[in-house]
Formats: C-alpha cells, structure tokens, sequence
C-alpha cells in the first residue's frame, strides 16, 4: 500500500522532462511514465472577422456551438481532470459575447487563463475588464505590417485596430503585469517582413514567437497552403536561412525580445523539409488537448481527429479509452505528419536539446 503511493507520488511530481527522457529510451515503459495533460485550449468558435489568407476558418460555415452552461460544465471536468491552464482561441474568441464570464468562471476555479486574438475587437477598456476577470496571458497575431498585413488578413483598414490592440496589450503587459507576446505565423509571403514586425514588437515591448505555417491544422489545411505558402525550393530557403541568421544575431543582442532558443531556430530551419523531426518526441501531444466549439475532443494535435465529445462523455472516461491512449502514444513518437505546433514546448522538454541550448549559450556568452 505504502510503496503504491510512494510511487503514484513519484510519477506525480516526477518532471516531465525525465519522463521525456526516459520514454525516449524506453517505449515500454510508456504507460507507466505517461505524460498527463494540464493544459486545454478552448476553441471556443469558429467564427473570424477576418480572412486570412492562410486560414480555412471563415470559409466554412460554422455549428451550433457551445452555450456558455455547456462550457462551465466543461471547465468543472477539466478541473476535476488535473487540469491547471486555459487558453482560448478561435476563430476570434472574443466574438464571443460571454468570454468574459468564462474567463471568470475559469479562474474562479484556480485555472490559469489565456488567449490568442487577431486584436480586432480588443481595446484597452475591454482588455482591462478581461484581466479583472482573471486573464492572464495574451498572444496577439501579427505577421506584417501596414497593408501587407490587411492583405494577408484580407481586411482593409485593419491595420489602424491592430495597431490600437497590440498598444493596448503592451501598456496591460507593464501595467498590470500580464503575460503578452506576438505570434508571428512564418510563411512564403511574409518571409522578409518578419524584421519589421519584430521592430514594431520591440518598439512597445512586446517579445515575438515564430509559428512556423502549419499544413496539418484544422485552421491552416487548405491543400493551397502547400503550393502558395509552404517555404520550398532553393530562394526560399536562402531567404529561410537570412532570416534565421537575423533572429540568431537578435538572440544575442536582445534576448527577451524573442520567444525562441538555439534548438527552437534548428527545429525552424529544418522544419519546412522535414515537419516531422522525428527525433523531437511530441510533448505538446501530452500536455494538451484541443477542444472545439462543439464539445470535441483532439490530443495535441488536430491531425489524429477526435477522440470523442465532451458533452457525451467525461474527460476520466475518454482518457482511458483504446483510442484516446494509442493515439497519445503515437503523437509522442511522432507516428504523425508533424507540425510545428508547440514546437517550442518540445525543444525545451528534450533533454538532449536542453541541453544543446545550454552550451551553445555558454559559448556566445563567452565569445560576447
Ligand atoms: S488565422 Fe485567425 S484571425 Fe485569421 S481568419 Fe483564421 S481564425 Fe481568423
Ligand atoms: S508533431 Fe505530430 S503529434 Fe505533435 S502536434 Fe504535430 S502532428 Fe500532432
């Protein structure tokens, strides 16, 4: 009895980045290490007042989504689960007219909360009224400047709003010590403008991730993505590898002004040849899942489809079905088309890339 809870607690508390290693090592041990998810991004609509042109969501015609009892009863279960963090995203989850009562209830229930907007609907009395609720972090989609943004994003005159949110969301990050950054979706068409929307960032303070474009989203698969946006051929990738060498010599001069680390620019730089890297276990997978506006449930990833539906059965049941627990297995050795999603997350829970961060840091420190 004793030595069963010694070990439940072991597991428990062990990190994850050990578990990491230690499945890496020994597959067979995988549903005694297995990685149990704390994280759950809400997309809480499919609804966009936008039109990326990379995006799939706003040209299909949304369901009949979730009322806001139906998610609190999601929420409870999560909670009960082990869940700890909240992100909500969409579409654009503040067309939702109850995100903030939501965000409430989520906190209210010791959640962490978070969200990615497209910044269109988000001013700083909003912003500031969310944060009360209990929002805690905020990722703002930016991935150009000026017209070329209201072109990728297939708005005119969005820019003006865009630029009214990201200085709203700067001012929140000082003010009231909010976690932000920019999201940076890194494609063929913006390539060579990733160097301005990072001034921009710089010049309110904000730091900047890069999403490499993924093919295999529920958001991003257009087959179009492939032809039109997907980085390939020898001139994209010279004007791939440019913009690396940039974001490595930024690194060094300020590094809090990027959400990025030595293995994460590796990862970038073979990711459009290689989305797999099979070699990268997919922590993400474990950590997180995905539910939709209708109640469905997805691991990490979107490309392994649904595991089933939250409003016909628990969490603590799906968890333990074959199809949830083979899934897992395989999103975290990789039997997937691969992504970028979380890419980050990954590199930091692989020891070996820890620890390839770690000396090349030593290294330019020392050269510095
Ligand atoms: S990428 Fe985001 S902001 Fe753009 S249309 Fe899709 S959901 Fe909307
Ligand atoms: S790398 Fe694979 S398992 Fe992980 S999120 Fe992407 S497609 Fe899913």
């Amino acid at each position: 009895m004793i030595f069963r809870r010694l070990r439940k607690l072991i597991l428990k508390y062990m990190p994850d980045v050990a578990k990491t290693g230690l499945l890496c090592a020994m597959p067979a041990l995988y549903h005694v290490f297995e990685i149990k998810p704390s994280s759950c991004n809400i997309m809480i609509t499919n609804r966009c007042n936008l039109k990326c042109l990379m995006c799939k969501q706003w040209r299909e015609k949304p369901g009949e989504e979730l009322n806001l009892a139906g998610w609190k009863k999601i929420v409870d279960d999560l909670q009960k689960n082990g869940f700890r963090n909240i992100h909500f995203t969409g579409g654009e989850p503040l067309l939702r007219g109850d995100l903030k009562d939501l965000i409430s209830y989520c906190a209210i229930k010791g959640f962490t909360v978070g969200m990615t907007t497209n910044g269109m609907l988000l001013d700083s009395g909003t912003l500031c009224g969310m944060i009360d609720a209990g929002l805690r972090s905020v990722a703002l989609s930016i991935d150009a400047l000026g017209e070329r943004y209201e072109k990728i994003r297939g708005a005119p005159g969005s820019f003006k709003k865009l630029q009214s949110a990201a200085a709203a969301i700067a001012e929140a990050k000082k003010t009231r010590g909010i976690d932000a950054y920019i999201n940076f979706t890194l494609m063929k068409e913006n390539i060579d403008l990733f160097r301005d929307v990072k001034e921009f960032a710089e010049s309110i303070g904000l730091p900047v991730a890069i999403c490499p474009l993924d093919k295999t989203s529920a958001i991003f698969n257009l087959p179009e993505n492939e032809q039109r946006l997907w980085i390939y051929g020898s001139e994209d990738m010279k004007r791939l590898a440019a913009l690396l060498e940039y974001v490595k010599n930024e690194m060094v001069r300020k590094p809090h002004s990027l959400i990025l680390n030595y293995p994460g620019v590796d990862f970038i730089a073979r990711y459009f040849t290689d989305p797999r890297q099979e070699n990268i276990p997919c922590v993400v997978s474990q950590d997180r899942i995905y539910v939709d506006p209708y109640g469905n449930v997805f691991g990490g990833c979107l490309s392994m489809g649904t595991f089933g539906n939250l409003r016909e059965m628990p969490f603590g049941r799906l968890k333990k079905t074959d199809r949830y627990r083979s899934a897992k297995k395989k999103m975290f050795y990789k039997k997937c088309p691969g992504c970028s999603c979380g890419y980050m997350f990954n590199v930091w829970h692989t020891p070996g890339l820890i620890m390839k961060g770690f000396i090349v840091n030593v290294r330019t420190a020392l050269k510095g």
